[in-house]
């Protein structure tokens, strides 16, 4: 899991060394998301290839829409919903419906076929849709590794809390304030959903080697010594340090964030759509695969 050793930060917090708004852009069926990441100047977070966050946007009845069968190959895709809910069905023969508060954690490896839609009921009653999907790259030696797929609902996801209980951390990976996640990984990585009530704040141990970026979704965060004020729909990217400051930003209720964390692959990436490879050639080869249906298909009743 992870090699990082938490505790109270001792270190150099890191500073925040860029922020990057999201974009807002259509995806799948046109449902709008807000993407802090690939976007105009960052193409990644290594290992972290992709942030959307889906909404929140609130359907009429029939109206809610989703991602239609597609295939994926080389990462992973993560799916943690807050609000509505959302039907997975794919090649190997899954089907799962995930609701709020649930994590989806999908390795496509050597190629999956699936289709993210909402659920019968949601779609019929419409409602708050709110939610993420997360890239995360597979290491070269694993790109081609057989599917796999771990379903946690929420009430098996571990949960955290500062020694005050200002601070709430839903861990989906890695670790904080001593509670560890129950998720395996591939490399280790963090990603965690981090809600900071007004007054708090925490200084923790992150592995100086990983890549740190911090992705607000609700009120404001302040990280780093200096205090660097992150607002909703900003993403910070840490620069350099042994250690996380955050600190609660003043007149703006709670703050949420998504903290994402992981030991960087440096590898070369060749990426087209839903296919995320180390060469070119690679790449082609993915194509060729879904076009043969080497990546299988959803069979339906
Ligand atoms: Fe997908």
């Amino acid at each position: 899991m992870t090699s990082a050793i938490p505790g109270p930060g001792t270190g150099k917090a890191r500073p925040v060394a860029h922020i990057v708004t999201a974009h807002q852009q259509k995806e799948g069926a046109g449902f709008l998301v807000r993407r802090p990441v690939p976007t105009r100047g960052l193409d990644q977070v290594d290992p972290f290839l992709m942030l959307d966050e889906v909404g929140p946007i609130t359907y009429a009845p029939g109206k809610a829409m989703g991602a239609p069968d597609h295939p994926h190959r080389g990462f992973e895709t993560v799916s943690y919903i807050l609000s509505g809910e959302k039907l997975h069905e794919d090649s190997t023969g899954k089907t799962q419906l995930i609701g709020p508060g649930d994590v989806q954690w999908m390795t496509a490896g050597a190629g999956i076929v699936h289709s993210e839609l909402p659920g019968p009921s949601f779609k019929a009653k419409g409602g708050l849709a709110h939610g993420f999907q997360i890239w995360v790259n597979l290491p070269a030696r694993s790109k081609l590794t057989t599917p796999g797929y771990q379903y946690l609902p929420a009430c098996d996801i571990p949960r955290a809390q500062s020694p005050d209980g200002l601070i709430d951390v839903t861990v989906v990976a890695g670790e904080a304030f001593g509670v560890k996640a129950a998720i395996g990984t591939h490399t280790p990585i963090w990603l965690q959903d981090w809600r900071i009530e007004p007054g708090a704040s925490a200084h923790i141990e992150i592995n100086p080697d990983f890549n740190v970026a911090a992705y607000v979704f609700g009120g404001a965060s302040c990280f780093g010594a200096d205090r660097t004020i992150v607002q909703r729909g900003q993403m910070a990217v840490m620069g350099s340090g042994s250690s996380l400051l955050v600190h609660a930003s003043s007149g703006s209720g709670a703050g949420r964030f998504l903290l994402l964390a992981g030991e960087p692959l440096r590898e070369p990436i060749s990426r087209h759509g839903p296919f995320v490879m180390n060469t070119h050639d690679e790449l082609i080869s993915a194509m060729e695969d879904y076009q043969s249906g080497k990546m299988g298909t959803i069979m339906r009743q």
